[in-house]
């Protein structure tokens, strides 16, 4: 099933997820499954599910949107265990539609987790991959990439985003 993608300003959104201790489950299947699905139907390259309104440090990536289903990712209980160099590029994130600020990060990360069946996995990205590991487990911390730009341009999103809640055209 595609879920709605919780927007801004809803408190799981801020809050630490919790770690996931049964593998392997229909249910932490399903999940996932849905999770790609939701992602893909935002048109999205990575989903946490505090977005989708779960409290759980689960989330998947696909850098191809879904053009190579080889390149899924999925990351549970992810750890940042190396961080590289550094890049500068615009970001985006499904909880904030419609706002792209350039964000630096490391370049290059390695990311270890946990994939559905529980086995470890440990995996190195750059660029862009990078870019959503750091993404994606900041949100399983509750960090937004707004909290990574200057305070003056994350007021300036904060502001925006009240207009739209109180014109009721933010989900
Ligand atoms: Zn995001």
């Amino acid at each position: 099933m595609i879920y709605p993608i919780v927007r801004y300003g809803q408190p799981v959104l801020e809050e630490k997820a919790k770690e996931i201790t049964e593998f392997d489950t229909a249910e932490l299947h399903q999940l996932v499954e849905d999770m790609f699905e939701s992602m893909y139907a935002a048109r999205g390259v990575g989903l946490a599910a505090p977005q989708i309104g779960i409290g759980k440090r689960l989330a998947v990536i696909d850098t191809t949107t879904g053009e190579d289903q080889g390149q899924k990712i999925v990351l549970i209980n992810p750890r940042i265990v190396n961080r590289e160099g550094s890049q500068k590029s615009e970001e985006g994130c499904l909880s904030l539609p419609t706002f792209r600020e350039q964000v630096s990060r490391p370049k290059k990360v390695t990311v270890r987790a946990r994939d559905a069946k529980g086995a470890e996995i440990e995996m190195t990205g750059e660029d862009l991959l990078a870019r959503a590991f750091l993404h994606e487990t900041d949100h399983l911390d509750g960090t937004l990439y707004i909290s990574h730009i200057s305070a003056l341009k994350r007021d300036l999103i904060r502001r925006k985003v009240r207009k739209l809640q109180k014109a009721g055209e933010w989900g």
